[in-house]
């Protein structure tokens, strides 16, 4: 009888663990941080950068590219799965330079005026950047279309953000590098923050969510979201193996919690884009 309930048990177990492994393989994702810059476009063509993110099973990529052109190929082919961002950089090396180049502003107000998107970035600002004029007016612009920011800052530059404009929509990218301790603050305070886990492993140790971090995403469910930053072309080869990587870890969180983090978070956001 003994033996029969033990079977019994392990019957169960491993149909949960089965049925656990299938929901994670099926997991739709969001990645809200993929770049597709102009020397991504030579090795890993359009109609082959959107093959790549539809075999690492994601349900929108949020896309932004130096310049904009990258970006306008994978929407034109992929309308339903590509999200456009708009980053204020028309080529590699204006990542310390672009916050005091006037033209920048033009340059985004003219394509805004063009064509959809749902967030302006990814934009790197630190501290008292955020309060040069050119700054100053892409937080005008995303206000003007209601649109996100996608902000790799450090807090002090996200703290000046929400001074401007205390309604903005922002993207903490990297979650700003900071460690739980450094993040949970700023999520308490802004409740229009989200923070993307782009370039981020330390959450995850052989495939199970670090105690500090799963303590952190549940007391902020709503917050966070995936992004595999492909910053440079080489990236492109690993979107698929981080994708995996991510359902594999999710799958050790409560199957909602995961959920959010996977995909509903970032739909959450784009649902208030425009309004
Ligand atoms: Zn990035």
């Amino acid at each position: 009888m003994r033996r029969k309930i033990d079977l019994t048990l392990l019957v169960a177990v491993l149909l949960a663990g089965v049925s656990a492994l299938a929901g994670a393989a099926g997991l739709p994702l969001v990645d809200a941080h993929i770049h597709y810059s102009h020397d991504a476009w030579q090795r890993t063509p359009p109609t082959e950068a959107v093959r790549v993110l539809r075999s690492a099973g994601l349900k929108y990529a949020f896309v932004s590219s130096s310049s904009d052109e990258g970006t306008q190929k994978l929407y034109k082919i992929a309308p339903e799965l590509i999200v456009p961002v708009l980053r204020p950089y028309r080529k590699r090396g204006e990542i310390s330079s672009w916050m005091y180049d006037e033209s920048v502003v033009a340059m985004l107000s003219e394509r805004l005026a063009r064509n959809y998107y749902a967030g302006i970035g990814e934009f790197h600002a630190f501290g008292e950047d955020v309060d040069l004029p050119v700054l100053q007016q892409v937080i005008a612009l995303a206000r003007k279309y209601r649109i996100f920011l996608h902000a790799h800052a450090d807090a002090d530059a996200i703290k000046r953000i929400f001074a401007s404009n205390p309604d903005a929509l922002v993207i903490w990218a990297h979650s700003g590098f900071e460690s739980p301790a450094g993040i949970a603050p700023m999520l308490q305070q802004y409740p229009n923050l989200w923070s993307d886990l782009a370039f981020r492993s330390e959450h995850s140790f052989n495939g199970v969510v670090d105690a500090d971090w799963q303590a952190l995403f549940e007391r902020f469910p709503r917050r966070f979201m995936l992004g595999t930053d492909t910053y440079t072309p080489e990236r492109w080869y690993f979107v698929v193996e981080h994708a995996d990587w991510s359902r594999t870890w999710l799958s050790t969180l409560p199957a909602a919690l995961a959920e959010n983090i996977a995909f509903r978070n970032a739909e959450a956001l784009l649902a208030r884009v425009g309004k």
